[in-house]
């Protein structure tokens, strides 16, 4: 048994960037820091250790970064930094270049932190661990908590699919998951803790089962049953591998949202080849008609690259009219970004990056568009949302089962975390959310 006291009574910061996954790795780490007697420093406190859990998805994340963790050594001067996630693993030597960084880890090595943090005196002159991307197996379990309302679950980890031009199957490894029986047992904890909502999160959820031969569908069952968690939401979905069995499973659980997020990343059949990715429009358009046609008011975000190598202006222009045609509710819009090994850069066509700035314009006002059509379906109607956790003074907020942002006009921390009946009212002065009255019982 490793002595752990050596930590008791230190004091950790802690700074994510990226996606909800890695939000669930961190706050999983936070936990099991905590439990060896680290403290989170309080505003203001100066850290013995701080952890950074990086990202890679584009060439701005690497320099966002590189920018915390300049920050962080400087904010934290005796601390001993660690840093771990998808630049880590892709990075590690520009990583552990930076002044100040102590321990770099890998992908496969970011579950067994602690075990490096009691070893810190081995690393007093800097080192790097990590795995080859082909070699990552581990399947770390990690549920965000404590932190926000919605609980982020990870239920699968690292991606096969090596679509053209994404570097996470080299950041995050081969595909793998969690056991359905490990993950029911983790969402019964969090209603333990008086969690209501669960959303669902990894890299490529539809390949879940691939390591503990068992099916997403199998998943989504079983958590239903889970007494006491009110909401589940998918985070993110691959057209492919959202079979009609899923479709219909969610229009009639009981506690799965109609809310889908899709990532459709171009409207052009021919650079969906180019990206190697895995259906076409067809297809695509095809699932959105099923979730439609099961659940009507369900909210659907669709991903969308714009400006991919390839990407020629008669393509791009299918992207835009196949988007326009669709019943989707709100678009997030990404410009591609070069990925260092990635299959892209094979591609000779190179777009601007003031096209690719126009482009990704004319998507954002097309997907205000949508979004603004979307929600004023529902003005006047009543609904029921999940309030968050708000600070002192601000105003409430929370989202109705089908994803839309409500804006409450009380204050009353009782509201935290319950689910209230509210009358649905226009949009509120920025148009980030519709505001509402809570309807007595
Ligand atoms: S499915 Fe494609 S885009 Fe998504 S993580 Fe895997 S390789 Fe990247």
């Amino acid at each position: 048994m490793i002595d752990s006291s050596f930590l008791q009574n230190k004091k950790a910061v802690y700074y994510t960037l990226g996606c909800k996954l890695n939000f669930a790795e961190t706050s999983t780490i936070g936990k099991a820091l905590k439990a060896v007697g680290v403290h989170t420093v309080q505003e203001g406190e100066k850290a013995d250790i701080c952890i950074i859990n990086t990202c890679s998805v584009t060439e701005m994340a690497d320099k966002k970064c590189r920018q915390i963790i300049h920050r962080l050594v400087k904010e934290h001067p005796s601390a001993f930094v660690v840093v771990t996630g998808c630049y880590a693993q892709l990075k590690p030597d520009d990583v552990m270049a930076i002044d100040g960084v102590d321990l770099v880890l890998g992908a496969e090595q970011k579950g067994d932190l602690i075990n490096y943090l009691l070893k810190m005196d081995e690393f007093s002159c800097g080192k790097a661990v990590t795995t080859p991307a082909k070699n990552i197996r581990k399947f770390v379990p990690s549920c965000s908590r404590g932190d926000r309302t919605r609980y982020f679950l990870k239920v699968q980890d690292g991606c096969d699919y090596f679509c053209s031009y994404c570097t996470i199957p080299f950041a995050r490894g081969r595909s793998r998951n969690g056991s359905i029986a490990d993950l029911v047992h983790q969402a019964r904890q969090v209603a333990e803790e008086g969690g209501k909502e669960i959303v669902l999160t990894g890299v490529n959820i539809g390949d879940f089962g691939k390591t503990t031969g068992e099916s997403l569908l199998s998943l989504l069952k079983q958590l239903d049953e889970v007494e006491g968690i009110e909401r589940y939401r998918i985070s993110s979905i691959e057209p492919d591998l959202l079979t009609d069995e899923i479709i219909a499973f969610v229009s009639q659980s009981r506690h799965f949202m109609p809310h889908f997020h899709i990532p459709l990343q171009s409207g052009s059949d021919a650079v969906l080849k180019l990206m190697r990715r895995r259906y076409d429009t067809n297809l695509f358009a095809e699932k959105i008609k099923r979730i439609k046609e099961l659940m009507p008011d369900a909210f659907i975000g669709v991903d969308v690259i714009v400006g991919t190598r390839g990407e020629t202006s008669e393509y791009f222009e299918q992207t835009y009219c196949f988007l326009k045609g669709l019943p989707v509710s709100q678009l997030h819009v990404f410009s591609y970004s070069e990925r260092p090994g990635t299959q892209a850069l094979k591609i000779d066509y190179i777009v601007p990056q003031e096209i690719k700035h126009e482009r990704s314009q004319r998507l954002l006002a097309l997907s205000e568009e949508k979004t603004k059509a979307f929600y004023e379906k529902y003005e006047g109607k009543n609904a029921i949302v999940l309030v968050e956790h708000a600070k002192p003074g601000a105003l409430m907020h929370g989202f109705t089962a089908n994803y839309i942002r409500v804006e409450l006009d009380c204050n009353t921390m009782s509201l935290d975390n319950q689910l209230v009946c509210v009358k649905l009212g226009a949009f509120n002065g920025d148009r980030t959310a519709l505001k509402a009255v809570i309807m007595d019982k």
